[in-house]
């Protein structure tokens, strides 16, 4: 084969690489130039999700310039060397101290003595660390009540939670051997069954799951109702149980807006709180956070601390994951520092603002029924009314809404409730009144051209 000339190599346009099938089996034998190969990627990518008309994921796609700059330059550092990076620690610290506060901790309560965490993956690890926590404390004080743990045949552990759950709990469960009990949502309860709840606990629970940001409907389990009942409960129970908190979504929302009962550490049984960074935390996908407080029974069991070094000293890890880049939590820290608690609140009364908005046009559209509608969490979920009298579902609207760019899912209820389709929109900081209005008129485009 002859040679090319040097300007055309060095030419996309005019490569071989522009020609040749992309590499999809087997390692390339030979590489190629860095631009190219940067633009083949930019090409394979071109069809993804457009973050601003993706109103189905709840995670963050955007962030200032300062805080990506930061984490390009944090990217190579490693959050488990707490020797190699103790500022990076430190930071990590910082943040779960400023979260256990936010979440209801006094002030006079002081990170590592009164309550500990972790930075984490997302909230899935988050979730798994607060159910091992649950397991292992549960164990301990069934076996100091002489219950024999071993027979799985008459202690298998349960763990109750709504049927509204996010899968992570049924990996969870299913990991560790776990029975879950779930308390099914029904037409007028789409939250955990506060009249049936206690029902399903026994002295095998290790204990309940509060949704705080049910991710099917953007609902919210009543915590503090959930903690007078287990407060009842424990007077008289042979195994008292505790709560964990999953507060993915809601745990960035609800400490900066009115309109919410307590849920967090300010009710006594709630033993640890989960939230992803990514999600209303403002941080790119990869960062999640958990809190464990020390003054409920057993708090952080020994079997989830691990020792790692730390500045000639030793400190404890708690995360189930071990080397991952540290520029998450530097981004999380330089948000916490940059909005301050003003800032998030400005943020989340904005974003509430056009969730409130966006649930009032749907609802003026008349054949909608409005089952959240964003006056508590930001996120708006609706079904057809059951007299639309349309010959066509959600799923085509969602089918339809896409032509115009949008991401707007469709899917079924779960558990009882199967049969009903809903559709949900995640309102993110970032989906201005300008997107919505952009939004609202494609909207009724699109249900124009399915009625015809
Ligand atoms: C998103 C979500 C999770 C999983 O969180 P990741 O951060 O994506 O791992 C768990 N529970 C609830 C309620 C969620 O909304």
């Amino acid at each position: 084969m002859e040679k090319k000339p040097e300007y055309l190599e060095r030419t996309f346009l005019g490569s071989d690489a522009f020609k040749n099938p992309i590499a999809k089996d087997v390692l390339p034998q030979d590489g190629m130039d860095p631009d190219v190969a940067k633009t083949i990627v930019e090409h394979i990518r071109l069809n993804e999700a457009k973050a601003d008309q993706n109103f189905a994921t709840f995670c963050t796609t955007e962030m200032e310039k300062q805080a990506d700059e930061l984490m390009l330059e944090g990217l190579n550092t490693n959050a488990i060397d707490k020797s190699e990076y103790p500022r990076t620690a430190a930071m990590e610290n910082y943040c779960v101290s400023m979260l256990g506060h936010l979440w209801g901790i006094p002030e006079n309560e002081k990170f590592g003595d009164d309550f500990i965490g972790t930075s984490t993956v997302g909230s899935s690890e988050g979730c798994m660390l607060g159910g091992l926590s649950l397991l292992f404390t549960w164990k301990h004080r069934a076996k100091a009540a002489g219950l024999d743990v071993d027979d799985l045949h008459k202690h298998r552990p349960n763990l109750v939670i709504t049927s509204g759950y996010q899968v992570v709990w049924e990996k969870f469960c299913n990991y560790w051997n776990v029975e879950m009990r779930t308390v099914p949502m029904h037409d007028d309860v789409l939250s955990l069954d506060m009249d049936h709840v206690m029902d399903y606990v026994d002295e095998n629970t290790i204990g309940i799951v509060g949704i705080f940001g049910i991710t099917y409907t953007g609902g919210i389990d009543d915590i503090k109702k959930l903690d007078s009942l287990v407060e009842d409960y424990n007077k008289t129970a042979k195994l008292p149980i505790k709560i964990h908190v999953d507060a993915a979504s809601g745990g960035f929302i609800a400490p900066f807006l009115d309109g919410f009962e307590p849920w967090d550490f300010r009710l006594k049984n709630v033993a640890s709180i989960n939230v992803s960074g990514h999600k209303y935390g403002m941080v790119y996908p990869g960062i999640g956070w958990i809190v464990w407080r020390k003054n409920t029974m057993d708090y952080l069991p020994k079997e989830l601390r691990y020792s790692v070094a730390y500045l000639g000293d030793s400190v404890d890890s708690i995360a189930i994951n071990f080397s991952r880049s540290g520029a998450h939590i530097i981004a999380q820290y330089y948000n916490f520092i940059r909005f301050g608690f003003n800032g998030y609140k400005a943020v989340m009364e904005n974003t509430r603002d056009v969730a409130k908005t966006l649930a009032k046009n749907l609802r003026e559209l008349g054949i909608f029924d409005i089952l959240v509608d964003g006056s508590k969490l930001p996120l708006v979920c609706w079904k057809l009314k059951d007299n639309a009298d349309r010959k066509w579902t959600l799923y085509d609207l969602e089918t339809k809404l896409k032509e115009f760019g949008w991401q707007v899912p469709a899917y079924p209820l779960p558990e009882n409730l199967e049969k009903q389709t809903i559709q949900r929109i995640v309102v993110r900081p970032g989906m201005t009144m300008t997107i919505l209005d952009d939004f609202l008129e494609d909207l009724q485009m699109a249900v124009k051209e399915l009625d015809d």
